[in-house]
């Protein structure tokens, strides 16, 4: 049997969140490579270990911001993931005949090419292919590296047939999909990311595509905007298989709140099988769609925690980015949260066109009233988002600046330094909140 490692390179950034590095695109191609008689092994590097490194070049900017070191800006960046050679060590370990990388995020880019430049050398004769969303973006920024065989964009799902010419050696270049996946087409894929004394985390995706227009959303790039869901006769059977035990399953970056039943029958099943799993949204769920007596359901079947997400608190930027708010609902639900002392933690963005400090400030001061601890996101472009359909620009600056923990000014209405004050006022307040 013809073998392919799927590797996810190792990153660096400020910081990494373990319990949702699931890789599930990844997984994705996994589970239809084996389907179709390869034999698999994942390579998640960015979970197997944290090192410090250097601050890269173009971020020198932040230094300053790192050397006052308050307490409340980060203090290294770190490399997550283990050194090029420990890794070279454990691929050539499985012998693989070919080699997928997959890059979750365009922002990582450039530890993704020195990776796949290192494996290049290492492996002369091994085809090595790239795909994920990060590829998918901007596909002609890795082609022009003539380091790939084939570049994969898209679902595998749809693309399945073309993955499988391309691995054979047949084609050769991009392949994006025709159209994308059918709802029946959706298996359910969960993995287990992180275990602690106290529990078992997993995390899942119950559907893909989303019909809103946020403009400075991605996901429209991978999966389109027709909202599909996973059948739940396959949840059911890979739940049973599983069985769980202290479990918290996480479900990312998922709008699954546009399927309400769906999702209440989805965590009935699954409570019915394990009755001690819990339940998150690491990634934020849309504040818009909760009413209380949802809210105290979802509570009822186990979700221990709500992170929502609001985009900002000033009407004109939400407009302007086709991102609808219900402040009224927002307060409602986080008293309602309050009363019944579920944690509760929402999330803004700073920096979006049109944003100032001041507008910052507006969004903070009104989440710092409310029984919620505060998520603060830099905006960052993904190429090929809503002012970002030239992607020139991206050839011309680093990838490394499109990190949200870069502080880069990408729309030029808060600077790097108010972008950072904002964020260590943010810190601020949510310790006070802690100490209270
Ligand atoms: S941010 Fe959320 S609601 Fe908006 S388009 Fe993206 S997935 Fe949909």
């Amino acid at each position: 049997m013809e073998r392919v490692a799927i590797v996810i390179p190792p990153i660096t950034d400020f910081y990494y969140t373990p319990h949702r590095g699931a890789f599930l695109g990844a997984r994705y191609v996994k589970n239809f490579l084996e389907k179709n008689g390869f034999e698999c092994k994942l390579f998640d590097f960015p979970n197997k270990k944290q090192k410090k490194t250097k601050l890269p070049e173009e971020l020198g900017y932040l230094k300053p911001y790192i050397e006052k070191n308050d307490g409340l800006f980060f203090k290294e960046y770190k490399r997550f993931g283990y050194s090029h050679e420990k890794c070279k060590k454990e691929i050539e370990d499985f012998s693989p005949d070919r080699i997928i990388l997959s890059l979750f995020a365009f922002a990582y880019a450039r530890e993704f090419l020195d990776f796949a430049w290192f494996l290049k050398k290492e492996f002369p004769e091994i085809p090595i292919f790239a795909g994920g969303s990060g590829v998918s973006c901007f596909p002609e920024y890795f082609e022009k590296t003539g380091l790939f065989n084939a570049l994969f964009c898209g679902e595998i799902e749809t693309t399945g047939k073309e993955v499988l010419k391309a691995l054979n050696g047949k084609i050769q270049g991009i392949i994006k999909p025709a159209r994308f996946t059918e709802e029946n087409e959706l298996d359910f894929i969960i993995a287990r990311t992180l275990s602690t004394k106290r529990k078992n985390h997993y995390s899942t995706l119950l559907s893909r595509g989303c019909p809103k227009n946020c403009a400075f959303c991605s996901n429209f790039i991978v999966q389109g905007r027709k909202f599909r869901t996973v059948p739940i006769e396959k949840i059911e059977t890979t739940i049973k298989q599983l069985k769980l035990k202290n479990a918290n399953i996480n479900f990312e970056d998922d709008n699954i709140l546009l399927a309400k039943e769906y999702l209440l029958e989805v965590l009935k099943m699954i409570k019915k099988t394990a009755l001690d799993t819990t339940f998150s949204f690491e990634n934020g769920i849309d504040h818009t769609f909760l009413k209380p007596d949802f809210v105290e359901q979802l509570i009822d079947l186990g979700v221990k925690q709500f992170n929502l997400s609001i985009g900002h608190i000033d009407k004109n930027i939400l407009g302007k980015n086709k991102r609808p708010v219900h402040v009224e609902r927002l307060i409602e639900t986080v008293n309602l949260l309050e009363k019944k002392e579920i944690p509760c933690i929402i999330y803004f963005i700073t920096g979006l066109k049109d944003d100032s400090f001041e507008k910052t400030m507006q969004t903070m001061k009104f989440l710092e009233k409310l029984h919620c601890l505060i998520g603060i996101s830099p905006f960052y472009p993904v190429p090929g988002i809503a002012g970002f359909e030239n992607k020139n620009i991206f050839e011309e600056k680093s990838p490394v600046l499109t990190k949200g923990s870069s502080f880069y000014p990408w729309n030029n209405s808060l600077t790097t330094k108010e972008l950072i004050e904002g964020f260590k006022i943010t810190r601020q307040i949510n310790l006070s909140k802690r100490k209270h």
